[in-house]
């Protein structure tokens, strides 16, 4: 790469990414090259190009103005028949970059016969075309992640995805667990997770709804498992779809055992938590700078008093952080009696956001003295998190 400046600073981590041994050649570069320079990523002589920079070279960028330094090199670069890009003038290239998209193992790369804003409109055009296509069938399988090409029917070796669905808003699942959704065989979701991805799904996928499960929820949880093990052992590709992170108080660690106790390929895709996007959806910052720089995530589950709490609430009420509770509404008033308790002021700013990122979003404000009692005049339902602490009043409230 010769130049650090803009260009190269757009264009050198394609190159990392694609394993390149990269040298950057520039007598002052970005903060962001020198971050990679730092890190070891690549090495940089800072000086002007030399020809004998392209010593053991296969491929040099020239990202820099002066049109005759830039000419030099690519004279040099003829000379020794190494492919050179120009980014100031394409005519005078003998390579050129792509417009690109990336589905899993599938790359597509457009060029645009010179124009490059003509490359990146066919490479948007290309792309949810991909997407669709993914819908319809599992053409692009996940070979590179799994190692070994995804069959799908008897006798050939299935696996398990957990896959974190996010909040509610199905625009917050992450693209890999929505593609890794487009391609199952077998669907498994939560009650929680967002209606409208599952409406978007292939036709042709089995999908069981554990939320629908029979028996009490230990019982449940082991069908859960069971299905998956057996779908995954019988080749399916199966989809376990879960509300939120699927580590946070979502049971994903158990399911994860469940397949590999049995023999079964399992991966994890985390999720967008509603234990920080339901409060930020509300306008209510986790951390804000001279406010508060903790956050804490507690299961308002198991009561305070019960003897099977794994919380210990006294230590909680002594923090001046963020503290977020999931699952809290059915135990609130003895959870907040307990922090008032131990010594966490009643005006402590308190709220409780309801469905949040689904059109049912709603917000209570609210002090941890009143929260309990605020929350059943007015009737709020799960899911909701309660968030205390002084991050509450930072932001306008959405
Ligand atoms: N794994 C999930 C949490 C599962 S526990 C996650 O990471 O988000 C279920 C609890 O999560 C609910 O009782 C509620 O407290 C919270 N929750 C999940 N989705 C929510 C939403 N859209 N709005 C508010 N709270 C939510």
């Amino acid at each position: 790469m010769v130049g650090g400046g803009a260009v190269a600073t757009r264009r050198v981590p394609a190159l990392l990414d694609a394993g390149a041994e990269l040298l950057l050649v520039a007598p002052e570069i970005t903060p962001a090259l020198r971050a990679h320079a730092d890190a070891g990523r690549l090495r940089w002589i800072p000086r002007p190009f030399d020809p004998e920079d392209l010593e053991g070279a296969w491929l040099v960028h020239v990202a820099i103005d002066d049109p005759q330094a830039a000419a030099a090199v690519s004279a040099a670069a003829a000379q020794r028949r190494i492919f050179c890009v120009r980014a100031d003038d394409r005519e005078a290239a003998t390579a050129w970059t792509p417009a690109v998209t990336r589905h899993g193992p599938v790359t597509v790369a457009v060029l645009g016969g010179g124009d490059p804003r003509r490359a990146m409109t066919i490479r948007d055009a290309i792309r949810p075309l991909l997407r669709e296509s993914e819908r319809k069938g599992p053409l692009l399988t996940d070979s590179v992640e799994q190692g070994s090409p995804v069959n799908t029917g008897a006798g050939s070796p299935g696996r398990v995805a957990l896959v974190g669905a996010g909040p509610g808003d199905p625009e917050l699942i992450t693209l890999r667990g929505w593609r890794l959704l487009t391609e199952a065989d077998v669907v498994v979701a939560d009650r929680l997770v967002p209606g409208l991805l599952l409406d978007e799904l292939r036709t042709g996928v089995e999908l069981v709804d554990a939320s629908k499960i029979p028996y009490g929820p230990a019982r449940a949880q082991e069908e859960i498992n069971r299905i998956l093990v057996d779908r995954a052992l019988a080749g399916a590709f199966v989809v376990r779809l879960k509300g939120g992170d699927p580590y946070v108080f979502g049971r994903g660690g158990e399911e994860l055992l469940a397949c590999a106790e049995a023999g079964v390929p399992v991966t994890l895709v985390p999720g967008v938590t509603s234990s920080v996007a339901a409060p930020a959806a509300a306008g209510i910052p986790v951390t804000h700078r001279g406010v508060a720089h903790e956050f804490t995530v507690v299961s308002g589950h198991v009561a305070p008093d019960s003897a099977a709490s794994l919380v210990r609430w006294e230590a909680l009420a002594a923090l001046r952080g963020t503290l977020v509770i999931l699952m809290g509404l059915k135990n609130l008033s003895a959870i907040t009696a307990t922090l008032l308790q131990h010594g966490r002021p009643a005006d402590t700013p308190a709220a409780v956001v309801q469905e949040a990122t689904t059109g049912g979003q709603r917000t209570l404000r609210s002090t941890l003295g009143s929260v309990a009692e605020d929350v059943a005049a007015a009737g709020v339902r799960p899911p909701a998190v309660v968030v205390v602490g002084d991050v509450v009043g930072v932001l306008p409230l959405l």
